[in-house]
């Protein structure tokens, strides 16, 4: 009955995730604004508390055309396809889109965006390199003011110390449902699919949403069947949301028991403390992030902790899905290969990109990674 009752569920969370465009419309018709986040730590606390939407773009699985002219060949098809599917007509509807700064990639969308789709407008929220700081505070907390005046002239809302407050609560509680998830999911029996499926859709609804229906999933699944005989590994990347790729996992008895994933649990891991101006915590928050391969930081120990969560979630195996033409993490995969190796930890690095369709090359890498667990 219970497992039943959980795979209704995960039905739900995969309509969401598959279906953006229904959601979108869904608010819209509900007379509420949508503002849409792109990668990887806009902050959607500000946006929440102003009373709209904020719903993530992450590009998709797709080819990319009419891009190609805004783009040269060799950037990162995470902000081809997002201003693929701007052009395209995929986001109308929505009143702006919020482009952070963390990486070179990043820089180059907005400025894009401006040109290619009118209708839209955008909004930058830069972020300081040197976040931890007093200064590095104050440059956050500037660009969320920008953010926030950008808003009210475009939508029209008006932002409210109290409100935000109470969003930075609403948000600290969707971390902490989030984070119980990954646990709970790292034992339990739940495909690499559906995991996926829970991760992704937390970007299109509300958040209050998607911690309801988490929570009610954490319950289930904390009394379901725990997954047996599979073979453990940790992905690391900017995502791993493509269906094709995720089957390969499931068809190979291969198990995702832990993630460093940018779409998914980076962005959990990191609470707003409580403090007396709400606006100052959120700048907080963003200095105490840490961990990721778009957030300076000269030890790098985003690696130590790739490793310290191997042992811990008790992983035969790490692999890293590298997004094409993705700088911050090719930097990065290179300490983490040497780590690997001196730890003994058997490791796999497979180039993912969202205009691929064949994942022959992926399947081939997977299963040879599958027998040497
Ligand atoms: S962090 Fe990587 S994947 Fe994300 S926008 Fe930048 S280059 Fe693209």
């Amino acid at each position: 009955m219970a497992e039943q009752t959980i795979k209704a569920l995960l039905e739900q969370f995969h309509e969401i995730a598959a279906d953006p465009r229904k959601q979108l419309d869904r608010y819209l018709a509900e007379g509420k604004k949508v503002v849409a986040v792109a990668p990887v730590y806009t902050p959607q606390e500000l946006i929440h508390s102003m009373g709209l939407v904020p719903m993530g773009v992450w590009g998709g699985d797709m080819e990319v055309n009419a891009a190609k002219e805004y783009y040269p060949a060799f950037i990162c098809s995470v902000m081809q396809t997002i201003l693929e599917l701007g052009i395209r007509g995929a986001y109308k509807g929505v009143s702006a889109i919020v482009i952070p700064s963390l990486c070179d990639s990043l820089k180059c969308l907005g400025q894009n965006w401006k040109y290619a789709v009118k209708d839209i407008p955008f909004i930058p929220m830069t972020y300081p390199q040197n976040r931890r700081k007093e200064y590095g505070i104050r440059f956050t907390m500037s660009g969320y003011e920008r953010v926030i005046n950008n808003l009210e002239a475009v939508t029209g809302a008006r932002f409210s110390e109290p409100a935000l407050a109470a969003s930075n609560e609403i948000y600290n509680e969707h971390n902490r449902v989030m984070r119980e998830f990954a646990r709970i999911a790292s034992e339990a029996e739940i495909s690499a699919a559906a995991r996926s499926d829970v991760f992704k859709s937390a970007w299109f609804i509300l958040p209050e949403e998607h911690t309801s229906m988490v929570k009610e999933l954490n319950r289930l699944l904390k009394e379901g069947p725990r997954a047996e005989n599979k073979k453990r590994v940790l992905v690391s990347g900017i995502l791993a949301d493509a269906p094709a790729l995720l089957r390969l996992f499931d068809e190979n008895n291969i198990k995702i028991a832990w993630d460093d994933v940018a779409g998914e649990s980076r962005q959990y891991r990191t609470d707003t403390p409580v403090m007396e101006n709400p606006l100052e915590a959120l700048a907080h928050k963003f200095a105490a992030m840490d961990c990721c391969s778009v957030l300076y930081d000269s030890d790098k120990k985003r690696v130590d902790q790739i490793i310290a969560d191997a042992k811990e979630y008790d992983v035969q195996g790490i692999i890293v899905l590298m997004t094409k033409f993705c700088d911050p993490e090719e930097f990065d995969y290179v300490l983490i290969k040497k780590a690997c190796e001196k730890e003994g930890m058997m490791h796999l690095n497979i180039e993912v990109d969202r205009q691929m369709v064949n994942y022959e090359q992926a399947g081939t890498m997977i299963e040879a990674l599958k027998e040497m667990l």
